[in-house]
């Protein structure tokens, strides 16, 4: 049985009526997004998305390939897609070339360059460390998290103060004493979506390989930061994909008794819907 699912990060933000839509990482979940958001496209006559991405691991980019409405264009029915893709510092040169090398053959049929040529609106945007910015209304920040590649964190606040916080693929260096740039960009969230792959004993070797440098967290990492930076209700992310359900479950459980019942721990499953 799957409770949990098994593609890999896309994270979904829309505000107010859709207008402004945010997709955090375009791992393989962005396949089924593209079918959920495909009549809206068809009905607006094209869709506007700004795509947030941590990092261009393929976990997180492999998705772009399947995402249905990269493929419908001004030619084809009169839809207008609009894309803008913010990434890290050398995104446009080395992001680019992921997206483009994960696309053209012999690997793929449809080239970037074709992309290119039949999209609306294509934008390729730099992200930097402590960078703030807006999509919209939502005002977003950007924060490096501990990760084998330059990895970011994002931190969107809507203008009534609502916050929503994504920072997966993230390594605590201690347990017992969170990152303040971690801490900061989580300060106060509703939301705090975060990388929690495994067990602290998985971490440590204890039931095989030590996992240290893979740049993954844990629930005792995760509960003291939660503790710390004071969020209401915290999502655990980007489950390893050797996890059975039941030790999904378990890590939750933990989670949970480590934070106390001030805060929420909710193990993200797929289609799994929150409004704050
Ligand atoms: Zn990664
Ligand atoms: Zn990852």
């Amino acid at each position: 049985m799957q409770t949990f699912g098994g593609n890999t990060s896309c994270v979904e933000v829309v505000y107010g009526d859709g207008e402004t839509r945010i997709v955090l990482d375009m791992g393989t979940g962005l396949r089924p997004l593209g079918n959920k958001l495909f009549g809206e496209m068809l009905k607006k006559k094209g869709l506007k998305i700004t795509f947030l991405l941590s990092h261009v691991h393929w976990d997180h980019i492999q998705g772009l390939p399947f995402f249905g409405e990269l493929y419908w264009n001004k030619e084809n029915g009169r839809i207008e897609n609009s894309w803008s893709f913010h990434g890290g510092t050398d995104w446009q040169r080395t992001a680019e070339e992921c997206l483009k090398g994960q696309m053209d053959p012999p690997v793929f049929p449809v080239s970037w360059r074709e992309i290119e040529r039949i999209t609306h609106e294509i934008q390729l945007h730099s992200v930097s460390d402590m960078m703030s910015f807006m999509v919209g209304e939502l005002s977003i920040q950007a924060r490096k998290l501990d990760h084998p590649q330059e990895t970011y964190g994002y931190r969107i606040t809507t203008p009534d103060g609502r916050v929503v916080v994504y920072s997966t693929d993230n390594e605590p260096r201690d347990p017992n004493v969170p990152a303040p740039p971690l801490l900061k960009l989580a300060e106060g969230a509703d939301l705090w979506i975060t990388d929690c792959q495994y067990t602290c004993d998985v971490y440590n070797g204890k039931t095989g390989v030590p996992h240290h440098g893979w740049g993954h967290s844990y629930p005792e990492a995760v509960a003291k930061t939660a503790i710390e930076a004071g969020v209401k209700t915290v999502v655990l992310f980007h489950h390893d994909p050797g996890s059975s359900d039941e030790a999904i479950a378990d890590i939750r459980r933990h989670t949970q008794d480590l934070v106390g019942s001030d805060i929420k721990v909710i193990a993200a499953w797929e289609g799994l819907e929150l409004t704050i």
